[in-house]
């Protein structure tokens, strides 16, 4: 990892709140996601303690995808502490601009080495194991690497993904972490929990042993396993494949903002006959796309937002290569 790539990422608030203070700051917004909401508080009222003004996004944030400097900027902020999440990279190279955003990752609490102590067992035969799992535990993936070697495992450190800032890190959109240790793995430790993140690491070929520490035990994500909603997405494409408007969709959040996939998806749309109209909002909701007319659309923006929407279809970008098979069968 590169020392730019670090350089926004903190571990403890009192080191971010020193930064701030020999800034010079006055007034600091704070972000987070919906599950540490007490945090923000007990962040604003320390700001507070120290003479500083706290202004807090009021909207839930589920990644560093949507970074808010700008609203805080316009309520007079001079910098952003964005809770919860590391620094987000935009898999589109587009500039995320946050020179005054300090990211401070949220580390759950929760005691995952005692997980994985107890129930290693669950991992069996599989001697190579790559190491990867959602930054909420990856402050204890040393732990975890030591005690799976002195039980005689190998184990390869994920690397950075496309989107992310730590070793090993996965997000809901970005299992690269995993992809690019695959070919020298049999099988991935996950430190973290559902199946909304394993389901992504599994597309890397590999089982996946989730070490949950909700669940309070080590359960096995199988390979490859968002293939049914890919065949989903491709089923979608077909069925709507002789309408005549489609719509394209993406997020004004920065992290979420995906003009090059909006620019292929509709010359790809176009040069099958489509009359193509591109819409764009904040955080979507798949109630805002009914009324327009519209029965399908191309998804722009999280990759993941859109997967368990079943009034409306919606799809990935990727899906349209079906237009093209269809054409030709
Ligand atoms: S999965 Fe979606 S919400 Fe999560 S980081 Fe990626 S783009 Fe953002």
């Amino acid at each position: 990892m590169t020392d730019e790539k670090l350089k926004w990422n903190y571990e403890e608030f009192d080191e971010v709140l020193e930064e701030i203070k020999d800034e010079g700051y006055e007034t600091v917004g704070l972000q987070g996601p919906d599950g540490i909401k007490p945090k923000v508080i007990e962040y604003a009222s320390k700001l507070k303690e120290h003479g500083i003004e706290p202004v807090i996004i009021g909207a839930s944030t589920f990644g560093a995808c949507g970074v808010a400097d700008k609203e805080a900027e316009r309520m007079g902020a001079e910098a952003l502490i964005h809770i919860g999440h590391t620094r987000f990279l935009h898999p589109e190279g587009q500039e995320m601009d946050d020179m005054n955003v300090y990211y401070l990752p949220y580390r759950e609490e929760r005691d995952i080495m005692a997980v994985l102590e107890e129930n290693y067992g669950e991992i069996g035969e599989d001697e190579k194991l790559g190491l990867v799992g959602v930054t909420q535990y990856m402050d204890r993936a040393d732990r975890a690497r030591e005690f799976l070697e002195n039980k005689g495992y190998e184990v390869v450190e994920g690397t950075t993904g496309l989107r992310t800032t730590e070793p090993g890190q996965v997000l809901g959109c970005d299992a690269g972490a995993a992809h690019n240790i695959s070919h020298k793995v049999d099988a991935f430790v996950f430190l973290g929990s559902g199946h909304f993140h394993p389901s992504q690491v599994s597309e890397a070929g590999k089982k996946v042993y989730v070490v949950d520490p909700y669940q309070e035990t080590i359960w096995i994500e199988p390979p490859n396993s968002l293939g049914d909603e890919m065949r989903a997405e491709y089923a979608r494409v077909l069925k709507y494949k002789d309408e005549e408007k489609w719509g394209i969709v993406t997020s004004s959040k920065k992290g979420q903002n995906y003009m090059r996939a909006v620019q292929i998806s509709k010359e790809i749309l176009e040069r099958h006959g489509k009359d193509v109209y591109v819409f764009v909002e904040d955080r979507i909701f798949e109630s805002d796309y009914k009324g327009f007319g519209i029965n399908i659309y191309v998804n722009c923006a999280c990759p993941r937002m859109t997967k368990d929407w079943r009034d409306m279809a919606f799809v990935s970008p990727k899906a349209l290569e079906m237009l093209d098979e269809a054409e030709e069968s």
